[in-house]
């Protein structure tokens, strides 16, 4: 094990108290983050994270949080399952606040026992980008980004690499 490994599993031991504790110190950079300089930090940061961090002993995202069902998502999900649209949304969807299609229940109707999703290979897009670690999102979402850091050590990571960075 290098130095890198045994610091960044440091970082990771109990996430969530100093997540918590840290959200001021996130706010006040993702206020005034040199952007231009963090973007071109998240690719690398946003791959580390995912090296040290196993998805499939978190899914926290999908036990908590339903990803927006777009139309495209709707219809390659729904041809996938072999079921008429109509009844995808019918079975498995609501209107949010925002007028967006969201799971009925939580968890994810399409999350197993065993962590993996059950419908991977055409999962909805905000699926596929979550949590935006390698996206301007990131930035340009503060909102967004402090909630995800509370519940994803892959956020709560990518920004505590930045703010050392700084
Ligand atoms: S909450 Fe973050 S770390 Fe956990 S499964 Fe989702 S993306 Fe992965
Ligand atoms: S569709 Fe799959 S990846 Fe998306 S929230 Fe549900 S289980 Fe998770």
């Amino acid at each position: 094990m290098n130095v890198l490994c045994t610091m960044a599993e440091d970082l990771l031991n109990n996430w969530e108290k100093k997540s918590a504790a840290h959200q001021k110190e996130y706010k006040r950079f993702l206020q005034r983050a040199d952007k231009n300089k963090a973007l071109k930090q998240l690719p690398d940061l946003h791959d580390k994270a995912f090296e040290k961090v196993d998805c499939l002993q978190c899914a926290n995202c999908c036990k908590n949080y339903s990803p927006r069902f777009k139309t495209p998502d709707i219809k390659r999900i729904s041809k996938h399952l072999g079921m008429k649209e109509g009844v995808f949304i019918e079975q498995y969807l609501n209107l949010d606040d925002e007028g967006d299609y969201v799971v009925k229940t939580k968890p994810c109707p399409f999350l197993g026992t065993d962590n993996y999703c059950s419908i991977y290979e055409v999962r909805p897009s905000d699926c596929e980008r979550f949590p935006y670690t390698d996206e301007d999102v990131l930035l340009k979402r503060p909102h967004l980004t402090l909630k995800n850091s509370s519940f994803c050590p892959i956020t709560y990571f990518v920004l505590e690499k930045l703010i050392a960075s700084k």
